[in-house]
């Protein structure tokens, strides 16, 4: 499929309108890359009901059909597309150097990563690289086994004539960034997510720093958080400013020690795991209100593996027990095990008052085992995420059947309108272009053009110029 055509050309799959699903590809001659590879994160509208099976053989099939993954040529393996080889061009006959760049480990960026075609090199950063092999061993791997390279930050790699350079950013997980590409017609920035007030905002401002320095002529911008009734639909100003009284990942620890420390009973927590930073935060929480942090393995896997901090306890579920009585314990486990102190829901029963105690929705029925008289739950991020999840009601009544108080400790990964405005006006792009979100017209240019995106448009970039070519093919 080689193009003797000297521009770059620009196509969106997915993700424009929707929270996440973000696939956008670049091609320049027979160089193509693609950035990022996730499913829309929608829990209300999910065909997997939970009552389906997937097919495990027909996953690529299954779901081009329901449209959860983009009809994209060469990017699919012959054997994975079966009988989709009428509509699709498989990977393995497609003549285009082909890489995949992947922002960071969230469902909606990754979640269909597993389907890319084995000769396709999928790149991750170091710390996502990393983070992503202790997930695999946790079973929190995406579905579709293959193998991923990893690159980093400030360090450019080329793909035939484009050239990619990872730039940090501030998002709630580890290892996320933004890719500055670069190619003979000139400049994208794709932001992936990010937000500033995280615990290092130092970073989006290195961020918007490097971009200037490279330079660019499209800004490709999440929106998460731009709402349509914001304001009453006033200008949004820029200003990096958090907000009085806003919960941050900073001033998460404090608010969780205060309530820990006028709470008598157990201290529960929710969160959802690939946060380190939120991870470091509850051990301090707990340190601050003088109780010992306890997690499920899993996390605790996470903690060993990624970060220097080893002030926690691991909580020996009735799962946990019975495989060490039966002598089927996972080796990860058991390494675990052998390294830090574990607590059982009869010895924190002792004494709850003294704990602060991880549980994950899927492992709420623990709670039927512990003493949670005068205690709290505290969400911090963990799913259900909230009410648009039918799940959050079950917590809920979950909660009120056990009669413990709740509360909510969080804050969300993604910037806050002003300073979305912010990092675009800082960079002021001569074409912006907001997606990741529902209402990405509201992100206004500084000085430049908005363009807010279509499907099944190419957009040439050229001589540092985007136009739309519609109604193209
Ligand atoms: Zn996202
Ligand atoms: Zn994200």
């Amino acid at each position: 499929m080689a193009k003797e055509v000297n521009h770059t050309n620009i196509r969106f799959w997915g993700g424009l309108r929707t929270i996440g699903g973000t696939v956008v590809s670049v091609e320049y001659k027979d160089s193509r890359v693609i950035f990022d590879f996730g499913l829309t994160y929608n829990p209300a509208s999910n065909i997997f009901d939970g009552q389906i099976k997937r097919r495990v053989h027909g996953m690529v099939r299954d779901n081009l059909k329901l449209n959860l993954i983009p009809a994209i040529d060469g990017v699919y393996s012959a054997e994975n597309l079966g009988t989709y080889q009428h509509d699709l061009i498989p990977a393995e006959e497609n003549g285009q150097e082909t890489a995949v760049i992947i922002s960071h480990l969230h469902l909606d960026h990754i979640g269909a990563m597993g389907s890319i075609a084995p000769s396709i090199p999928v790149y991750l950063t170091k710390e996502s690289y990393e983070l992503y092999h202790a997930l695999e061993v946790i079973g929190e791997g995406v579905p579709g086994k293959r193998n991923y390279q990893s690159c980093d930050y400030g360090v450019s790699f080329s793909i035939g004539e484009i050239t990619i350079t990872p730039i940090q950013v501030d998002h709630d997980i580890l290892g996320a960034c933004g890719f500055h590409i670069q190619t003979p017609n000139g400049a994208i920035l794709y932001t992936g997510d990010l937000r500033l007030h995280g615990k290092y905002p130092e970073r989006i401002e290195h961020f918007i720093n490097e971009v200037n320095r490279l330079g660019i002529d499209a800004l490709i911008i999440e929106g998460t958080t731009l709402s349509n009734v914001e304001e009453m639909r006033e200008a949004i100003i820029g200003n990096p400013i958090v907000p009085e009284g806003m919960t941050t990942e900073i001033t998460i620890p404090e608010k969780m020690s205060n309530k820990l420390n006028e709470t008598k009973g157990l201290g529960i927590f929710n969160v959802y795991h690939r946060n380190i930073d939120r991870l470091i935060g509850i051990i301090k929480a707990s340190q601050g209100s003088s109780r010992k942090a306890v997690f499920e393995h899993e996390t605790a896997y996470l903690l060993d593996k990624l970060t220097d901090e080893h002030d926690f306890l691991v909580y020996k579920s009735v799962e946990t027990i019975f495989e060490e009585q039966t002598g089927t314990l996972p080796d990860w486990k058991s390494e675990l095990l052998k390294r830090y102190e574990s607590i059982s829901a009869e010895k924190i029963n002792i004494n709850p008052g003294e704990y602060f105690l991880q549980n994950t929705y899927e492992n709420v029925l623990e709670l039927f085992d512990l003493d949670v008289c005068e205690g709290i739950y505290i969400h911090s991020n963990g799913v259900p995420l909230g009410s648009f999840d039918p799940a959050f009601e079950n917590l809920k009544k979950i909660l009120n059947k056990l009669d413990v108080d709740y509360d909510y400790i969080g804050a969300g990964g993604h910037a806050i309108p002003s300073h979305l405005k912010y990092i675009v006006d800082r960079i002021d792009p001569k074409f912006l272009l907001p997606l990741h979100s529902f209402n990405p017209e509201r992100l206004k240019p500084k000085s430049g053009i908005q363009l807010l995106a279509d499907y099944g448009v190419d957009y040439t970039l050229k001589d540092h110029q985007i136009l739309a070519n519609e109604g193209k093919e």
